[in-house]
């Protein structure tokens, strides 16, 4: 992973597109920063007997557009920086799909893989300890990130539930269906990616049935995107997919639901039947039509973007691309995704886990997919236009999408 800071190229990112928009220097001033944000202490008594002490955060970047949004991850190298860079992300990522929140992160520095469940519970309910009074369907709605699960969630939202004294299942999304979740919304990141990867094809011409496609990084985006690619686009061959102990490829082709049960059974991709190793960083310069990157940020890079041959990208993970790498990328030709758009099916499907709490009545998973493919479709139109109206790379053309509204609610408000 690259050392680049996050949260310097969330800010970087939206420099150019306030410039592009013209926006006056109070208002870019204020979307450069987050409003809000806690640091915590959290002491949690390990199955040793022993207490650890673990860092945790949560920021509250922008709720001109509504309140805050965002997930929780647990990683052994989360920093505040991240952090932020994901807040800052999410709060364009729920105004380019045009959904009526705000953007929000949580992280936790920690090791899930060395945890027990129970030390695991424990850690959860003193996080919602330390920040819950700032959280609710009005205030901040938290719902799962890297290593986070709907097991996780269901924890959070009962501590919160008991220091509150009532029922509020929508504090937090993601959750399991018995405890108030959503149908749809264990797929819905990857989904949502690849209902863009359709109408990106289609305005590319790019024959999606006879399409090869790889994906770095294995968990919940990655390994939904390898099953429902050729689901959703009626064909595709999955040559390659790696986790963060590297991955697999066949360049003629690996049984996608096959492989997704050989992780879930062993843990790893190694070893899959009728497959060759293959590391990281190959995985992204391998010769296949679309690229999902699902891992983590800062993997593309000015060192590697020049050897990208797929053609289209579609940006499961938040951060994947460096700015040094978009310009290399656009020049050569490969059509990008970009994150905070390619990714906003998991967060638009929050949404709607959230506005059925909150009006206790739930949707069929069929309802859900159409309202979802309509959120997808538009923000990918609404990009498609200002990127060809501007003659800019997609992620600048999202940006200018995303801050304009952003912007037009704050001064709306009168803070600007
Ligand atoms: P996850 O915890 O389910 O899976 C993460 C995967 O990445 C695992 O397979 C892990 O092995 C792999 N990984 C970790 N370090 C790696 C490395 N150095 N190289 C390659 N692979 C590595 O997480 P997820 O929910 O699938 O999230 C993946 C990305 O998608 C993150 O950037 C996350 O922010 C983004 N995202 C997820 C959702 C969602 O709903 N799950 C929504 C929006 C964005």
């Amino acid at each position: 992973m690259s050392t680049l800071n996050p949260f310097a190229i969330a800010q970087q990112q939206l420099d150019e597109a306030a410039q592009r928009l013209g926006l006056d220097a109070a208002t870019h001033e204020l979307l450069r920063w987050p409003m809000k944000e806690y640091h915590f202490t959290l002491p949690v008594k390990m199955d040793s007997g022993a207490t650890r002490i673990f860092k945790g955060f949560r920021v509250q970047y922008n709720a001109a557009r509504g309140p805050t949004k965002g997930g929780i991850r647990w990683h052994p190298e989360e920093t505040v920086d991240t952090v932020r860079a994901l807040a800052a992300w999410m709060t364009w990522k729920t105004s380019v799909v045009d959904i009526p929140l705000g953007g929000g992160k949580g992280g936790i520095v920690c090791n899930p893989k060395e945890m027990s469940n129970g030390e695991k519970e424990r850690l959860s309910r003193a996080y919602i300890r330390a920040v819950g009074r700032e959280l609710g369907v009005h205030r901040d709605v938290p719902a799962p990130d890297v290593y986070t699960t709907p097991q996780i969630m269901a924890w959070m939202m009962d501590e919160y539930e008991v220091i509150m004294g009532y029922s509020h299942p929508g504090v937090i999304t993601g959750k399991p269906l018995a405890v108030g979740g959503s149908e749809g919304r264990g797929d819905a990141t990857a989904r949502g990616g690849i209902y863009i990867v359709r109408e990106a094809a289609k305005a590319l011409n790019i024959n999606v049935r006879n399409a090869t496609y790889a994906i770095q990084g294995f968990g919940n985006a990655g390994q939904f995107a390898a099953t429902l690619h050729p689901e959703i686009l009626g064909g595709g061959t999955l040559i390659a997919a790696t986790d963060s102990r590297g991955g697999v490829m066949n360049k003629d082709g690996l049984d996608a639901h096959a492989l997704v049960k050989h992780k879930l059974e062993t843990g790893a991709l190694a070893n899959f039947p009728n497959s060759k190793p293959i590391s990281n960083e190959e995985l992204l310069e391998l010769q296949c039509d679309i690229l999902y990157p699902a891992a983590l940020e800062g993997v593309i890079t000015a060192r590697n973007a020049g050897n990208i041959k797929a053609r289209l990208m579609c940006e499961l993970a938040n951060g994947p691309t460096v700015p040094d790498a978009d310009k290399i990328l656009f020049e050569k030709g490969v059509y990008v995704l970009p994150d905070f758009l390619a990714n906003a099916g998991g967060v638009t499907v929050s949404y709607f886990e959230q506005v059925q709490n909150t009006y206790n009545y739930y949707w069929s998973l069929d309802e859900v997919q159409k309202q979802l493919d309509r959120k997808m479709t538009d923000a990918f139109k609404a990009v498609y236009d200002m990127a060809k109206k501007s003659r800019i790379h997609n992620r600048l053309a999202a940006y200018m999408v995303a801050v304009s509204r952003v912007a037009e609610a704050c001064k709306i408000r009168g803070w600007v």
